[in-house]
């Protein structure tokens, strides 16, 4: 009998699989690792899942103990989904922009969700940074895992993800791409396979026009709609010791890569996943990568939480984006 003791076990051991249909005149094999196969629908479980273990272990976090974060997205799922599992609390702090089908998945895992305003930025006590301070100081048993800073998020990566791709690909993977968020996935499992193939692995990070790791100065540095990706300031989790490169992806070439992602190669994923194919293939097209070069990239979620936005063709048109429509939509059939 394969029966597992609980959904949290079925986090990792995600699979690759090949892309075939928008490598067109690529030579390497493209390989992406479908994140959106773990059980909270996101590479994120992993960090939960290693996070909480070391809180228990250090005695941060005791039975009938709170966690606290600022989240709006996949850590909040992935925390969430171990905590009821443990008996643990959850409490989510976020802006009043995050959409209200967000909010609802926090609270159907059995979160509290505490919304802020937007406009107050950190430093202002009303932020959603600032009240999960407030919250983590005042209740008893509080835990802020502060997936920024926490070492816990990358070394998950460190002991699962980077494992788990250098064995699937029987030690052939010659280069490793992924978005930057927190850093923690492309530190994580970069330094792995750096370890395991004594240097050998090319690792190369995928960035959003706007962000701070690809911009060369403060004018660079913008706003951009691709979400989870790209930051304004060097958190802990990212090591730069260990990308090799970064990859720069403008939103019009992230979200149209999403959109043919579904349409072509059945992958229906978030946003950070069509900017980490963009970014492979650029990248291989630049340096002219061969059939012995075999490129694997991470898809850290899935585009179910994104129909309202990428997969919507006015929301495309209405935020500039009317030439990726053309180039991607079918033409519907009218009865
Ligand atoms: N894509 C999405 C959708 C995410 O939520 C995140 C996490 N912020 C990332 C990519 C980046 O992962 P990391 O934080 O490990 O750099």
């Amino acid at each position: 009998m394969t029966i597992h003791n609980s959904v949290a076990d079925l986090i990792g051991n995600t699979p690759l699989v090949r892309l075939n249909h928008v490598t067109a005149g690529v030579r390497a094999t493209i390989a992406v690792k479908i994140e959106y196969l773990n059980p909270g629908g996101s590479s994120k479980d992993r960090i939960a899942e290693r996070i909480i273990d070391a809180a228990e272990r250090s005695g941060q976090l005791k039975p009938g103990g709170v966690i606290v974060e600022p989240t709006s997205g996949n850590t909040g799922v992935g925390l969430a989904l171990v905590a009821q599992q443990r008996g643990y609390r959850t409490i989510f702090t976020l802006p009043d922009k995050v959409s209200e089908s967000k909010r609802a998945v926090l609270r159907a895992y059995g979160a509290e969700v505490v919304v802020t305003p937007t406009d107050a930025g950190p430093g202002d006590p009303r932020s959603y940074y600032d009240v999960s301070d407030r919250l983590a100081a005042e209740i008893p048993g509080a835990f802020k895992p502060n997936q920024y800073d926490n070492p816990n998020g990358p070394l998950s990566h460190y002991y699962t993800t980077g494992p788990e791709v250098w064995e699937a690909t029987d030690h052939k993977v010659t280069h490793f791409v992924a978005g930057i968020g927190t850093g923690g996935t492309i530190s994580g499992t970069g330094k792995y396979l750096k370890e395991a193939s004594d240097g050998a692995v090319k690792v190369i990070g995928a960035d959003p026009e706007g962000s701070i790791y690809s911009a060369l100065s403060e004018q660079d540095v913008h706003q951009y709609k691709i979400e989870g990706v790209g930051e304004d300031f060097y958190p802990k989790a990212f090591d730069r010791n260990i990308t090799d490169a970064i990859v720069k992806v403008n939103d019009a070439e992230a979200f149209e890569m999403t959109r043919r992602l579904a349409g072509e190669e059945g992958l229906l994923v978030g946003g950070s996943s069509g900017m980490a194919v963009a970014a492979a293939l650029k990248y291989a097209r630049l340096y002219n990568l061969d059939e012995d070069q075999l490129v694997v990239l991470l898809l850290p979620d899935s585009g179910r939480g994104y129909l309202e936005k990428i997969f919507d063709d006015d929301w495309m048109r209405a935020n500039g984006f009317g030439e990726v429509v053309e180039r991607t939509s079918r033409p519907s059939l009218v009865a």
